[in-house]
């Protein structure tokens, strides 16, 4: 898990600005989540409706903009291996 001090870290070094691309405000929560074993995904679906399990997904950092409600997601892989490469 990614919390917001490694994540404002992160911004950071690779000046990332943080305004929500929608309202322009910084006021971003972390989807917290579901538990502390799972972590929210960008999943696949198929074209032609037929499931797939498991489906293909993208592990991501998923944050709301707490004023207009905006989804952000980063993928969260390459964020972890940055963090434990640039420790503080
Ligand atoms: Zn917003």
């Amino acid at each position: 898990m990614v919390n917001l001090a490694e994540l404002e870290r992160f911004y950071k070094f690779k000046n990332i600005q943080s305004g929500c691309p929608t309202c322009g405000r910084s006021s971003w929560v972390l989807a917290d989540a579901p538990d502390a074993q799972t972590t929210w995904s960008l999943a696949s679906v198929r074209e032609d409706g037929n499931a797939v399990f498991p489906s293909p997904s993208v592990p991501v950092i998923a944050m709301v903009c707490g004023h207009c409600f905006t989804l952000r997601t980063h993928a969260s892989l390459p964020i972890r291996e940055w963090l434990k490469a640039n420790r503080t």
